[in-house]
């Protein structure tokens, strides 16, 4: 690993060894290696940027946990070389999708909340890389009109998994999303295949709910 020089490099350090020792795919690793997770948070709790904890990015959203958000992307990248075009569902903050940038060709992230679609465009604009697109609108229809996708990854919460998703899904591609039960949540895969869909149940989940329409 590259040795990047600031306040946070060494909690970040710690963080990327525990979440090495996780069974997280090396790539991932390194994705969280190379974007530094203060920039995505109020600065007020910069300070606990590396733990391994859910943070508040306002709007009653939540930034998801380190090792949560490690072993979605790990599930993403199974079993793959390269994942082409990813979708996000929930773009929050925007640092699921500067993780992303690292680890697909081209990310297309969606958030319905106003406010926290103009601080992640903002933010991530800010950023060196380039090959992403958000978009404000309801998640729940997807991001059509792209071509399908490889891998797609729900931050949110639906209760069924939505229509558009499979639909947007390539022959090939894979899906890792919270589903709600009602009373609890599983994160799922389900993996696209010639012959029909497989769906893996793969952990607890606790995310925030998946809501339609936009919020202005
Ligand atoms: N990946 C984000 C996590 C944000 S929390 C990060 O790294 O910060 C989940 C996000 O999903 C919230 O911002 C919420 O507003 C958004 N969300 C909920 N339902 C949605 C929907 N139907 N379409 C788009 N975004 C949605």
């Amino acid at each position: 690993m590259a040795v990047i020089r600031d306040a946070n490099s060494e909690a970040r350090h710690r963080l990327c060894q525990k979440l090495e020792s996780q069974g997280n795919d090396s790539r991932v690793v390194e994705a969280f290696w190379k974007v530094a997770r203060h920039h995505f948070i109020e600065p007020a709790l910069a300070f606990r940027a590396y733990e391994d904890v859910t943070l508040p990015i306002g709007y009653q959203q939540t930034l998801s946990r380190p090792s949560v958000v490690a072993h979605q992307l790990t599930q993403l990248l199974k079993d793959r070389d390269r994942l082409r075009f990813v979708l996000e569902i929930g773009t929050g903050s925007g640092y699921q999708t500067a993780l992303l940038t690292h680890l697909c060709t081209r990310v297309y992230s969606v958030e319905r909340i106003e406010g926290l679609y103009k601080i992640a465009s903002h933010r991530l604009a800010g950023m060196g890389q380039r090959n992403f697109r958000l978009r404000l609108g309801d998640g729940f229809e997807g991001w059509s009109g792209v071509g399908r996708y490889d891998g797609i990854v729900a931050a949110a919460s639906p209760g069924h998994i939505p229509e558009a998703w499979l639909e947007q899904l390539s022959p090939q591609g894979v899906l890792v999303m919270p589903l709600d039960l009602g009373n609890s949540q599983r994160m799922i895969r389900v993996d696209n295949h010639a012959d029909g869909a497989k769906t893996t149940d793969l952990a607890t989940a606790n995310f925030v709910p998946c809501l339609s329409g936009v919020q202005p």
